[in-house]
């Protein structure tokens, strides 16, 4: 057991207060987008042990068996999770992630073509597939898959720029819709984006959206944009997908082909250790149309917030999913309750809110807010609070 420390990353789209004031940093103009805990090759965590800082990448490498225990480290050889705050200001681009088979072939492919793993158009940036699971931190908000059908049929009637598409979803359905605005040149979306934007930057500007409102999100994006004689095809995206709000302590699943992008607010994510994204828009990364187009899964989707189920200990909630690579789960604690578990694999444990003190055998370590720690595989521990405290916990199923 040993106090883990993440990397933070400075990305353009993040907020400036949450992550430092949750980290007990400075607070400045700097973004500060993401707070990463795991072994990733790019940004591996710090432990802290008796005998000096270590890479977790490193420390997994030399030991990775009894850390992660026979059967995750046999079946990964690798931690198989990345665990992330996120502080969301600025909408994240539109994307989709491929299955496990999809992201193998593609990675194979791109290998022999040449493709360097660094170049801007490499669109596999490893072989493996990348399933999402957030928590929400805030009131966060997000777009989720294709509107079930009467709703998308509703905006293509009630968006003028968007009549002459009723026709397309109606004989081609939502392949058909979606390929035919991906593939508008700018000149053409710019020329049916244009006058609805006009429409609703005043509308924007003066407070007047809400954020259930796409054109509150499609404003926003041209708002914030460098370049606003381009106009973002995301902005379709936007009024064809489901725009969820997740309360605090709910969560949503992003599986393979499941079109997404996080709007605004703060979560904790973990994901399969993967950088596979397929762009869609809303974003000046490499896009590549016809390779998003083979992954989405066109139909459409009904948002599933989950609540997570609490345990009979009646301390955690374990948010399910089909993902093999990690389990997510929150403890809350007060005073009077102690957590007792024994790791099956590595578990990460980060601080949220309040206080708590992990013990093992005689050993035990505080964590304050923000804080985290590593444990390996068999350690059995327990944990408890002097007053409150909200944990999130990554782990492997
Ligand atoms: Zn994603």
């Amino acid at each position: 057991m040993s106090l883990l420390k993440g990397k933070v990353q400075n990305y353009a789209w993040g907020g400036t207060q949450y992550i430092p004031e949750l980290l007990g940093l400075e607070v400045s103009e700097k973004r500060c987008a993401e707070y990463w805990l795991g072994a990733h090759v790019n940004a591996p965590s710090i432990l802290k042990t008796p005998e000096g800082d270590k890479s977790l990448d490193e420390y997994l490498h030399l030991n990775l068996t009894r850390v992660l225990g026979t059967k995750i480290a046999d079946k990964f050889g690798r931690l198989p999770f990345l665990f992330k705050v996120l502080d969301v200001n600025d909408m994240l681009s539109i994307q989709v992630h491929p299955s496990k088979i999809e992201a193998e072939k593609g990675f194979k492919f791109e290998n022999e073509q040449g493709i360097p793993l660094t170049a801007k158009n490499r669109n596999y940036k490893d072989d493996n597939h990348k399933p999402e699971i957030m928590v929400a931190l805030s009131e966060f908000w997000l777009l989720h898959g294709f509107l079930p059908k009467e709703k998308l049929i509703q905006v293509l009637k009630t968006i003028p720029e968007f009549n002459h598409l009723l026709t397309v979803f109606e004989d081609k359905g939502y392949f058909g819709l979606y390929k035919q605005v991906m593939e508008q040149t700018t000149e053409e979306s710019n020329k049916i984006l244009q006058p609805l934007v006009n429409r609703l930057l005043p509308l924007y500007k003066a407070g007047e959206l809400d954020r259930t409102n796409p054109g509150y999100w499609a404003a926003k994006a041209v708002d914030s944009a460098n370049d606003t004689t381009i106009l973002d095809k995301g902005i379709y995206s936007i009024y064809f997908f489901n725009i969820v709000m997740a309360n605090k302590g709910e969560a949503v699943f992003q599986d393979a082909g499941i079109p997404h992008a996080y709007l605004e607010g703060q979560n904790m994510e973990l994901m399969a250790n993967s950088d596979n994204v397929l762009r869609g828009g809303l974003t000046p990364k490499h896009v590549d149309v016809p390779e998003l187009l083979k992954h989405v899964v066109f139909e459409e989707t009904h948002p599933n917030i989950m609540l997570g189920e609490l345990q009979d200990d009646g301390i955690e909630r374990i948010y399910k999913s089909p993902a093999p690579d990690f389990e997510l789960s929150q403890i809350l604690l007060n005073s009077e309750n102690k957590y007792q578990s024994v790791a099956q694999t590595a578990q990460v444990l980060i601080v949220i809110e309040g206080e708590a003190e992990v013990s093992e055998g005689d050993v035990s370590l505080v964590l304050k807010k923000g804080q985290a720690t590593f444990l390996s595989a068999e350690s059995d521990y327990r944990i408890t609070s002097p007053s409150l405290a909200t944990i999130y916990k990554a782990t492997a199923p």
